[in-house]
């Protein structure tokens, strides 16, 4: 089984019993040893089908996938062994290596839970199970006080592996933005409130919040440092116990940012960025774009602008970076929004070619519950 990617039966059907798949006689007696683990579940059935296959861990080689089955649902394991082996290999070079020498599979009532080494899942659920090998099997979070760094993390790295499988680059534009169709709901409860109470908001706080949150970290220091600050962390905080403040600090740290404003309002509040264009104003080549601040979270002000194909040529400020020839992005900090005023006068100077339109927020990072007046002039 350690010598190709296809599935290998072990035990069929034909062969299960005593004398044939294990030893003679009555009674059999299995000793299960484990390292470096946090907990440990075990599956027993007279009749599982027992097929096996591998992946391939970077700096370890081959290990064996197990998966132990009712015959009845032998179709809900033919991709098991292929979806687990694409999250294995890829989480361990995302992350971390997979720790553990090998990972089973198991049949059961419950079809969706995560133990060390072993999932309760067959390929409907593989990819996210086996995600928890990370967290919380290697970075040992407490899920019910603080779940977005487990179902929340989780979330968030099966939609990088969604995109690996598809041999897409991941995309993490409007994620952070469709937040502000959530925020202001009564039945939301923030990120940092013990899951158990977190009632009718709890599957949206403990796994779909995350990874939204994350979408506007990148928007503001990019996707690739959100990615690497992760694995850094991962790394640092192996078989420890990190507190959501050890992640933040860490985070800070690794991202050259004091990000206490950004942490504050995902984690503790349910509070959204409402950004709009109010006004734009030219005069002798320089813009002045009147952004509105209504939400409680801040957020850069990051404005794409295109112009007209012809005319003087575009100046490049030192805010600014061009996208193309005719289009430009440009950010001002999120500390234009920390004396506490609710508008801010944009000012750009990129000479006197005519601007065509302006968009606040072009990535869909920025939480907003009404998007179309992020766009001046106004479709
Ligand atoms: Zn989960």
């Amino acid at each position: 089984m350690l010598n190709s990617d296809e599935d290998v039966i072990i035990v069929s059907e034909s062969e299960r019993g005593p004398g044939k798949s294990t030893a003679p006689g009555d009674k059999l007696t299995w000793h299960f040893v484990a390292d470096k683990v946090n907990d440990f579940a075990w599956a027993t059935a007279e009749n599982f089908i027992w097929k096996a296959t591998r992946a391939t861990i970077p700096g370890k080689g081959a290990i064996p996938i197990h998966m132990v089955y009712a015959p009845e649902r032998a179709g809900s394991f033919e991709r098991a062994g292929k979806v687990s082996r694409h999250a294995l290999e890829f989480y361990s070079s995302l992350w971390a290596p997979y720790p553990f020498p090998q990972f089973t599979m198991q049949d059961g009532p419950s079809a969706g839970m995560e133990y060390p080494i072993v999932i309760n899942s067959n390929q409907g659920a593989a990819d996210h199970e086996t995600g928890h090998q990370w967290w919380p099997m290697t970075l040992g979070t407490n899920e019910t006080r603080y779940s977005w760094m487990d179902e929340g993390f989780n979330q968030y790295m099966n939609i990088l592996s969604r995109a690996d499988n598809d041999k897409k680059p991941y995309n993490q534009d409007g994620l952070g933005q469709s937040y502000g169709r959530t925020s202001g709901s009564e039945d939301e409860a923030p990120m940092m409130w013990n899951a158990d109470y977190a009632g009718g908001g709890y599957s949206f706080q403990t796994y779909g919040k995350t990874p939204l949150m994350l979408s506007m970290l990148g928007g503001i220091v990019g996707d690739e440092a959100v990615v690497n600050a992760m694995k850094k962390y991962t790394v640092a905080w192996s078989y420890k116990h990190p507190s959501p403040w050890d992640y933040i600090f860490f985070m800070n740290n690794e991202l050259g940012q004091d990000l206490e404003w950004f942490w504050y309002y995902w984690l503790w509040t349910t509070e959204s960025v409402e950004g709009s264009i109010q006004d734009v104003k030219s005069t002798n080549g320089k813009t002045t774009v009147t952004v509105l601040q209504a939400g409680e979270m801040p957020s850069p002000v990051v404005l794409k602008v295109e112009f007209e194909a012809e005319g003087p040529a575009i100046k490049t400020p030192s805010n600014a970076k061009m996208i193309d020839a005719t289009t430009a992005e440009v950010t001002w900090p999120v500390s234009v929004w920390f004396n506490g005023s609710r508008t801010y006068n944009a000012v750009m100077d990129f000479g006197k070619r005519k601007i065509k339109k302006i968009t606040f927020d072009p990535h869909g990072r920025f939480p907003d519950s009404n998007p179309a007046d992020n766009v001046w002039p106004r479709e």
